[in-house]
C-alpha cells in the first residue's frame, strides 16, 4: 500500500504487483501498482506539508530523525528479516544493513546542532556576510533494491532533516522494507505528508514523478541508463537532478601485495550481496607475476562461498546471457556462468580471463556475481586498465608500497579509493559518489548530502545603516 499524507492507500487503479520471494520463487506480498495519478496526489500533499516542516527548527526536525533511526534500531530484528525475505540475502547482512541506516539516522539527527554555514567579510564597512541553508521544496527520491534499507536512508533522512518534503519510490523489488520505513516515520512523529511512499514499477510510478513539474530535486540512485533519462527529463525543467549510478570497479593486485589478503578482498568484493553492489569489485586487474597463483587461490576460493540469490528472474538470465556471450566472443570462463540447480534465482560465482577491455563483459555493469581477471604488467599498465571504463566510482589497490598506493590514489578515475582491503562504498560521515557514468558529481552521506537537499543563500546584513 502506499502512504500519502499519513494515510495507507491502495493504488487508485487498484492494480496490484505480486513480490516473489527470490530464494524460492514464493509469494512474498502484494504491492500498489501505481501510476500519475498516484504520484500527483502524492506530490501536492508533499507541496501542502512542506511549509510547515521547514518552519520547525533544525534541532526540532533533527530530532524527528533520531527518533525514526531509534525507531529503526528498536525494529532492527523485523526489519532485518523483511529484508532478508525481499532480497534473498542472509540475515546477517540484512542486519548490518539495517546498522547501517540506523547509523545514518544518528549521524544526519546530529546536524540539528551543527548544519554550518559561513561567516565572510565584504568589500564593504559594516557588513557582514553569512550563508543560510534553505530547503528545496519537494524532492523525489527514487532508488534500487540492492541494500534497500540504506539506501533509502541516505536519501529520506538529508532530505526531510533539510527541511523537504519527500516522495520516497522505493525499488519494486523491496517494497517491503519502504512500507516499514514508512510507519516508522509516522510513530516517529514525521509530520502527515512529510514523507509520502509510493510503490510501483520505474516506469510506471518512477517516470511521472521524475516528469512532475512542480517536483524540486530529483534525487535518484540506480543504473546509468535510468539516469541518463532522469537527467534529461528533469533537466529540460531545470530541476536539480542528484545520480548515484553504476560502477565497473577494478581491484588491482601488485606482485608486493599479500596474495591472501588480497585473494580475501577480492571475493568479498566481488561476491557478496551476488555481486548486487554499486562497489562491486567486477573488474581484478592483478600483476603479470602473480596472476597464476592469484587466479588458483580465487578459484579455490569459490568453494567457500554460499552463494545469495539474485533479485529476479530477468536479472539472473540477462546476467547468465552475458557470461555466455563473452564466451561466444572469446572469453574463457573459469567457473560458474551459469544458473545453480537450486530454488530460486540463484548464479553461479563466476570469474572470467581473456577478454579484451573493449569488449561488452569488460565495460557494461552485470550487476550480479561476476567478475573478469585481467593481466598487467606494470602500475601504469593497470591504471590505464582501470581507467578504461565508462564508470568511475570505486577502485582498490593491493600493494606494500606507499608510493604505488599514493600514485593510484592521484590517478585512477573514482570517487573512493582503497588501498589493502575491498572496493566499497562509505560510512554515513564520508561522502560517497563517482565520477564519468557513475554520477553527476554529487556525494550522498557525509554533510556533502546537505549540499544536496539544502541550497545555500547568501545573506548581507549591513550592520550600521548610517554609515553606508
Ligand atoms: P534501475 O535503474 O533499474 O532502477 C532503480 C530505480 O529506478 C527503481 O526504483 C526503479 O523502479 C526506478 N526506475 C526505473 N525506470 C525509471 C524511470 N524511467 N523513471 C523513474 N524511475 C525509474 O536500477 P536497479 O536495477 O534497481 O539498480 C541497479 C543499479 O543501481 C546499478 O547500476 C547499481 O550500480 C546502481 N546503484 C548505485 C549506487 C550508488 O550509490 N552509486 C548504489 C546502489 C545501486
Amino acid at each position: 500500500m502506499n502512504l500519502v499524507g499519513g494515510r495507507v492507500v491502495p493504488a487508485a487503479s487498484g492494480q496490484w504487483l505480486e513480490k516473489l520471494r527470490p530464494a524460492d520463487e514464493t509469494l512474498l506480498c502484494r504491492v500498489a501498482r501505481s501510476g500519475a495519478k498516484d504520484v500527483a496526489a502524492a506530490v501536492a500533499t508533499a507541496r501542502g506539508a512542506q511549509p510547515a516542516w521547514a518552519e520547525r527548527t533544525a534541532v526540532e526536525r533533527g530530532d524527528i530523525v533520531r527518533e525514526l533511526a531509534l525507531l529503526l534500531r528498536e525494529r532492527r530484528e523485523e526489519a532485518s528479516a523483511i529484508v532478508a525475505e525481499e532480497t534473498g540475502k542472509p540475515l546477517g547482512l540484512a542486519s548490518g544493513e539495517t546498522d547501517a541506516a540506523v547509523e545514518m539516522g544518528l549521524f544526519v539527527a546530529g546536524e540539528g546542532r551543527r548544519s554550518y554555514g559561513r561567516t565572510t567579510t565584504a568589500s564593504m564597512a559594516h557588513r557582514t556576510v553569512l550563508t543560510i541553508r534553505q530547503p528545496l521544496g519537494v524532492a523525489a527520491l527514487i532508488m534500487s533494491f540492492n541494500t534497500p534499507l540504506p539506501n533509502i536512508a541516505w536519501k529520506a533522512f538529508p532530505a526531510i532533516f533539510c527541511g523537504n518534503a519527500a516522495v520516497l519510490k522505493p525499488s519494486e523489488h523491496t517494497p517491503a522494507s519502504a512500507w516499514l520505513f514508512g510507519e516508522l516515520a509516522r510513530e516517529a512523529g514525521v509530520p502527515d505528508g512529510v514523507l509520502n511512499v509510493i510503490h510501483g514499477l520505474g516506469a510506471e510510478a518512477g517516470a511521472p514523478l521524475v516528469e512532475h513539474f512542480d517536483v524540486d530535486l530529483v534525487s535518484f540512485t540506480g543504473s546509468a541508463s535510468t539516469g541518463r533519462w532522469i537527467n534529461e527529463v528533469a533537466g529540460r525543467r531545470l530541476a536539480k537532478t542528484c545520480l548515484e549510478l553504476g560502477g565497473k570497479n577494478a581491484l588491482v593486485v601488485c606482485d608486493d601485495a599479500d596474495l591472501e589478503l588480497a585473494v580475501r578482498w577480492a571475493l568479498a568484493s566481488a561476491f557478496s550481496n551476488a555481486g548486487q553492489r554499486c562497489a562491486s569489485a567486477s573488474r581484478l586487474v592483478v600483476f603479470d607475476e602473480v596472476y597464476d597463483p592469484f587466479r588458483e587461490r580465487l578459484v579455490a576460493g569459490l568453494r567457500e562461498l554460499d552463494p545469495q540469490p539474485v533479485i529476479s528472474r530477468e536479472a539472473m538470465d540477462r546476467i547468465t546471457d552475458a557470461v555466455r556471450r563473452a564466451g561466444d566472443a572469446g572469453a574463457r570462463v573459469l567457473c560458474g556462468g551459469e544458473r545453480l540447480d537450486r530454488p530460486g534465482w540463484h548464479v553461479a560465482p563466476t570469474v572470467v580471463e581473456n577478454a579484451a577491455s573493449d569488449a561488452e563483459i569488460s565495460r557494461t555493469e552485470l550487476f550480479g556475481p561476476v567478475t573478469v581477471l585481467y593481466r598487467a604488467g606494470n602500475l601504469d599498465d593497470a591504471i590505464a586498465l582501470v581507467n578504461d571504463s565508462p564508470y568511475g566510482l570505486t577502485a582498490a589497490i593491493h600493494t606494500a608500497s606507499v608510493h604505488r598506493a599514493m600514485r593510484f590514489a592521484e590517478r585512477v578515475q573514482a570517487g573512493v579509493v582503497v588501498v589493502n582491503a575491498g572496493t566499497h562504498g562509505s560510512e554515513p560521515h564520508m561522502g560517497f559518489g563517482g565520477v564519468k557514468d557513475s554520477g553527476t558529481g554529487w556525494r550522498e552521506a557525509g554533510v556533502e548530502a546537505l549540499d544536496v537537499y539544502s541550497d545555500l543563500k547568501v545573506v548581507n546584513l549591513v550592520t550600521d545603516p548610517m554609515k553606508t
